[in-house]
């Protein structure tokens, strides 16, 4: 069911109509389908990433700690020579187009640590393409996977670690986004990446983070596709991917946790509208896989990438499959009382981490192609008043806003009132019932990620 407020209605209506179409779960209109991103979906493919994962896992480990001399690399066993494959995947499509990819490498020396007996040479790998509009192109999405993978014991450095689903699958997720985006044109900047040191303490996705932070680097949104096989347990839900994201930033600062607290805003950090992006996206394409949204950052007694990316202010959420077995990831591969342990290949459902990486692509095109969010969204607070007045700084590229909001007790947008042009707008909707946002929106409705507002005196 559709439900879109225009301005005259809402003039008339009353709070408690408002509030009554709420509870009937109405919900927003969808984003229109952009016919080149449908397009581009459909170059994404089962069989690819079925050799990307196959690839990865014939590696024998991709053990952080593992082999990367010239040596290893040649006879192909060991993390050097994944990543030497990645790097060349890269720079084939980057060949593909034209040279449209800026194909790097971030390398750095990690000091000992619980998980790194000696210091270690860790190495990510990422393609930029960059945006097509010199001012957009400052606005970066990105899309990452870590290639390194272990077994029951994080620091075996020798036994087979194929890491198929943990996460050769999210890998796979990063580099089919890079061989099929390649081939458009966006104003917005993608980065592809792939990280090692995940298994060993988020070190790759630290140092990245960390550098993105001090060079000034905008990433809107971050999503982090860890064990995405779609494992094919006989309860393994094959049209469902979760999407974790935070509540309360883990980079927020005491004044900022204090306003969050006042207001319930915990439910409203950068990588929550992140994820709500993600579920719009899904209902626009046909990715074959809907979001199911957690709201809580990772699995009890698990962590990923994203968090890495939290810790340093930036929106980022994590894909992972709906159901994972544990037999089938952090184990030797072995057969134990008829129980066959490994993250195999043979576990991965090609066709589900095809679907995952449609919602990652189709994700990152969206954002990619629309203006960027509305700067300094303010709700005025200094009246006692019924009313609702916003107020924002106008986006390059924006065509018009669209306000969005919901009961404060719902999990995602239930109305929007498209505005126009306008930098601000009074409506007749008490912000005190209400949760409100205001997204920027081009000619040909691609929308930004939704900002809500602070608060101003
Ligand atoms: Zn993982």
């Amino acid at each position: 069911m559709r439900h879109i407020v225009n301005s005259t209605i809402l003039a008339a209506m009353t709070l408690a109509s408002t509030l009554n179409c709420a509870a009937q779960t109405v919900g927003q209109e969808n984003a229109p389908v952009d016919p080149q991103i449908a397009a581009a979906l459909q170059q994404i493919s089962a069989k690819q990433i079925r050799a990307d994962v196959e690839k990865l896992a014939s590696f024998g480990t991709r053990s952080t700690l593992s082999a990367q001399d010239p040596a290893s690399i040649a006879a192909g066993h060991g993390i050097g020579a994944a990543r030497e494959w990645i790097k060349s995947e890269f720079e084939r499509y980057s060949k593909e187009c034209g040279g449209c990819l800026e194909v790097k490498t971030d390398t750095f020396t990690e000091a000992p640590a619980d998980r790194i007996p000696k210091a270690t040479e860790i190495t990510n790998v990422y393609a930029v393409l960059k945006g097509t509009d010199s001012e957009s192109a400052k606005r970066i999405m990105l899309v990452t996977g870590h290639y390194d993978s272990r077994n029951s014991d994080t620091l075996d450095v020798a036994g087979d670690a194929p890491g198929a689903s943990d996460d050769a699958s999210g890998t796979a997720v990063s580099l089919e986004c890079a061989r099929v985006l390649s081939k458009m044109k966006f104003p917005g900047t993608i980065i592809f990446l792939t990280v090692a040191g995940e298994e060993q303490g988020l070190n790759g996705s630290r140092h990245f983070a960390k550098m993105a932070k001090e060079q000034g680097w905008k990433f809107e949104a971050v999503l982090n596709n860890d064990i995405v096989g779609g494992d094919k347990n006989p309860e393994q839900d094959h049209a469902t991917v979760r999407v974790f994201s935070e509540g309360l930033p883990a980079a927020a600062t005491e004044q900022e946790i204090r306003r969050i607290r006042a207001m319930g805003g915990e439910s409203d950090s950068g990588s929550r509208q992140v994820a709500r992006y993600i579920a719009e996206v899904g209902r626009t394409y046909d990715t074959g896989v809907k979001p199911l949204l957690v709201f809580r950052t990772d699995r009890y007694l698990r962590g990923g990438d994203h968090s890495a990316f939290n810790g340093e202010g930036f929106s980022a959420v994590r894909f992972t499959e709906f159901r994972e077995d544990f037999h089938h990831q952090h184990q030797n591969v072995r057969v134990e009382n008829g129980v066959e342990y490994g993250d195999l290949a043979k576990f991965v459902d090609f066709d589900y981490v095809a679907h995952v990486a449609r919602l990652n692509a189709a994700t990152l095109a969206s954002l990619a192609s629309a203006p960027a969010p509305p700067g300094n969204v303010h709700l005025l607070v200094k009246d006692l008043e019924n009313d609702s007045t916003l107020t924002w700084e106008a986006s390059p590229g924006a065509a018009g806003y669209e306000v969005l909001w919901r009961v404060t007790s719902s999990p995602e947008w239930e109305h929007v009132e498209k505005v126009g042009g306008v930098t601000r707008v009074t409506l007749k909707v008490s912000k005190d019932n209400v949760i409100f946002a205001v997204r920027s929106v081009d000619r040909e409705g691609h929308r930004s990620l939704a900002v809500v507002p602070t608060p101003e005196r």
